[in-house]
């Protein structure tokens, strides 16, 4: 099968394609041919060495497509070949076939096709959890999101929106803002042009928001905390920016008793009744429309390198998939 591999760390020039072995599922697994792949930061993360792995590794957190083959003892978990699936973890997906683990498996409703379901799982799932649990969100909440027009930001904006709260947005360019506000977003900060902590300021009266939910962190984290109302909380989710250096407590207590959360969603779906939940959730809401996808990148797999970088570059909106 073709499979993209990284031997070293680096740039997206590491990523090579390669020729493997289709691999046979031991228990537990199911073999799927992959139809699509979503790509996410993660994987960027590991290209660099940021994230530690063992080398050579197949990237990929995220894939939809066919049950090919159960390995033994799968029977019972209700998989069989020709199901539609997804499914999201370390996956090694950017690749025509991957092994899963049957637990991490869902079956993708009819109704969504595989593309669908790789651009809305891992994506999804994370804005499910920090609308509905990180931060239970409330109708006439204020939240703060950065990178609004990304892939998480344009999904847990539809969420945070439907659930009845206010949304103020970052972004970096006109046209990113216009796709924010398409997603519903009452309020969206072009932060190239205008600074975000006096805008959100303004916007609220100098009240602060209830939470913000940071994917940049570098660059946005100190100025996040000074958006926050008194008891406010602060979800940092990523760093597409770079990590957030080593940070003093004391400054929680400075800037009104500030919560602080660093969650990831594995522990957000750590039990297969959370899994299912929110899986559901997504894919249902995809279904019938109330959840709306940008999936305009779409690159095929010999070009991953393009895709990562392009993605870490801030040159796409929403979702980016590979098509094996
Ligand atoms: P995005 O589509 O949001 O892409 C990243 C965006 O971040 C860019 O488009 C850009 O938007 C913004 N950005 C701001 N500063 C920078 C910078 N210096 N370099 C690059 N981008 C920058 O990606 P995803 O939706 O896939 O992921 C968003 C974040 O969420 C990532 O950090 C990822 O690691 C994290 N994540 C965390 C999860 C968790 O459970 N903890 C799960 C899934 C994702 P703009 O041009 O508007 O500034």
């Amino acid at each position: 099968m073709k499979a993209i591999q990284i031997r070293e760390t680096g740039g997206p020039e590491v990523l090579q394609l390669v020729d493997l072995p289709i691999p046979v599922p031991g228990p537990g697994q199911v073999l799927i041919r992959v139809e699509s792949v979503g790509m996410n930061f993660i994987e960027i993360y590991f290209r660099k060495g940021q994230y530690k792995a063992t080398l050579p590794m197949t990237p990929g957190s995220e894939a939809a497509g066919t049950v090919e083959e159960c390995g033994p003892g799968v029977n019972g978990c209700g998989f069989k070949p020709g199901d539609t699936v997804a499914a999201v973890g370390v996956l090694g997906s950017y690749a025509e076939y991957a092994l899963v683990p049957a637990a991490q498996l869902i079956k993708v409703p009819d109704g969504v096709t595989p593309e669908q379901a790789a651009a809305a799982m891992l994506q999804g799932m994370t804005a499910h959890y920090l609308a509905y649990s990180t931060w239970p969100l409330k109708s006439g909440e204020t939240c703060l999101i950065h990178a609004g027009a990304g892939g998480v930001g344009l999904l847990l904006t539809q969420m945070a929106a439907k659930i009845g709260a206010r949304v103020i947005t970052t972004v970096s360019t006109e046209e990113k803002a216009e796709l924010s506000r398409e997603a519903g977003a009452s309020d969206v900060i072009v932060y190239s042009q205008q600074d975000f902590v006096a805008e959100v300021k303004r916007l609220t009266n100098n009240k602060g928001v209830d939470v913000v939910y940071d994917s940049v962190g570098k660059t946005t984290f100190d100025g996040s905390l000074n958006c926050l109302r008194p008891r406010g909380l602060m979800a940092l989710f990523g760093g597409s920016s770079g990590a957030v250096p080593p940070f003093d407590l004391i400054q929680l207590s400075g800037k009104g008793s500030l919560f602080l959360t660093r969650p990831t969603l594995w522990h957000y779906i750590s039990t297969r009744d959370e899994l299912e939940k929110r899986a559901g959730d997504v894919l249902n809401w995809v279904k019938s429309g109330d959840l709306k996808l940008r999936m305009e990148h779409m690159y095929p797999l010999t070009e991953a390198g393009q895709a990562q970088s392009d993605m870490e570059n801030r040159r796409t909106t929403g979702k980016i998939l590979l098509e094996p």
